[in-house]
């Protein structure tokens, strides 16, 4: 007996079996005695379908009618979930993001979840109810519906979890876990029995979408320990929770992101305050940037090149080039054919050695190094986005050789 929070992504609600399967993983939860609370994000490519469709009208369109619009995939699988969870002859409410308290701030697109009023919810408990709750959504100040960002039903699912003090909060997927590895690409990963959240954290942060970033920062600040398992086969899962053991795995696992912009800003003057004026200017347009390196000055210039988003590349382009008068007329190049390999792991820092062994991987297929980045539980490489897949097989089959 417990209260357990379940969260179905895009690809379990894709079709009416895989509704009807999801139907009756939670109904043999609650007939098992539990009080289940059900998460669900849009069907299949719903939300990419809608972009598409806005795409069609305005490419321009606001975020906030953005946000109105892409709400409504989930508003189309809570519906038939709580359908087909009738036809099991079992007690169901669905809920939208505000009817089941979700309280925003107001960066449409990116919303942060401000609070959790969870009476409505505990409410349709206490009757009994299986409550089927939108992912992704909730309401501003200005009573206008908002979106958590790409992903965000996994931050909802935790962040109702933390509210509702629940048991336990399941993330299905259409994987049996966490692997060392995108199981779809790499053959050889491995499944993980566990994980910290400061390593799912990192997997998460360089590009492995099997639960988004925010939600495990939530999971940790609120101790909400996460399963991540299959909605398609009943097998255990990955747990993700604060784990102390005897000795740290040196390597959880490698991970790419393609969705980068390398920026190179050539032949500013190399004086004080330069790097200065650029990093401040993009943090004021809120462009994240990753990686960083600068050139040793040579006959007073220098070039500085960093890294961020894909999307966030343009901008961060005309954003130095109109706003500081030594970049002005200086060459920017914005290179997106470029992706991210990283090596994770909280054991790294005291195994000497790591990189050298990623970068060994690397040089044996041939893979230049344009950009390298360290931290005591990763590295990090920029590379040319082709050779990304090779690149992350190669690295793994180094560090995770198949025991035959
Ligand atoms: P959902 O629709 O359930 O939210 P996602 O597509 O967001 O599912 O995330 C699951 C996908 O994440 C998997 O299909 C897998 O290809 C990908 N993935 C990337 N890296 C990993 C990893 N290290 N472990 C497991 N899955 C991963
Ligand atoms: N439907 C949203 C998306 O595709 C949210 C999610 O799936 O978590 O990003
Ligand atoms: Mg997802």
């Amino acid at each position: 007996m417990g209260l357990i929070v379940q969260k179905f992504g895009g690809s379990s609600v894709a079709n009416a079996e895989r509704v009807r399967n999801v139907a009756r993983i939670v109904t043999d939860c609650y007939r098992a005695g539990n009080q289940v609370v059900v998460v669900v994000s849009a069907q299949g490519d719903t939300t990419d379908d809608l972009i598409a469709k806005a795409a069609e009208i305005n490419t321009r369109a606001s975020k906030r009618e953005m946000d109105m619009l892409l709400a409504a995939g989930e508003q189309i699988s809570i519906s038939l979930l709580a359908m087909a969870i009738e036809a099991e002859h079992c007690p169901v409410v669905s809920l939208l993001g505000w009817q089941a308290g979700f309280v925003t701030n107001s960066t449409y697109g990116s919303a942060r979840i401000r609070r959790v009023d969870t009476v409505r919810v505990k409410s349709a408990l206490d009757n009994n109810n299986i409550v089927v709750v939108a992912g992704f959504q909730g309401l501003n100040r200005r009573n206008d519906i908002t979106t958590l960002g790409r992903g965000g039903s996994d931050t909802s699912a935790v962040a109702l979890a933390a509210a509702l003090h629940a048991d336990r909060c399941q993330i299905f997927t259409d994987v049996e876990g966490v692997y060392t590895a995108d199981p779809r690409k790499v053959p050889g990963a491995v499944k993980l029995k566990e994980i910290t959240y400061d390593e799912m954290l990192e997997l998460a942060t360089l590009g492995a979408q099997v639960l988004n970033n925010r939600s495990v920062e939530m999971a940790k600040k609120y101790n909400v320990e996460l399963e991540v398992l299959s909605s398609m086969k009943r097998a255990p899962g990955t747990v993700v929770r604060e784990v102390t053991r005897m000795e740290k795995m040196l390597l959880r696992g490698v991970t790419k992101d393609a969705n980068i912009a390398r920026i190179s800003v050539v032949g500013v003057p190399d004086t004080p305050g330069i790097a200065f004026k650029i990093f401040s200017v993009l943090a004021a347009k809120n462009i994240n940037v990753d990686v960083i390196l600068q050139s040793i000055g040579r006959k007073g210039t220098k070039d500085i090149t960093f890294t961020t988003d894909g999307d966030n590349g343009q901008t961060a382009v005309e954003v130095l080039k109109s706003s500081i008068a030594e970049v002005a007329d200086k060459t920017i190049v914005c290179d997106t054919n470029v992706a991210k390999v990283s090596v994770v792991g909280a054991g790294m820092e005291t195994h000497p050695g790591t990189a050298a062994k990623m970068f060994e991987a690397l040089y044996e297929i041939n893979v230049n190094i344009q950009m390298i980045a360290t931290s005591e539980i990763k590295i990090s490489v920029i590379i040319d986005a082709a050779d990304a897949d090779k690149a992350v097989e190669a690295i793994h089959a180094k560090f995770f050789p198949v025991v035959e």
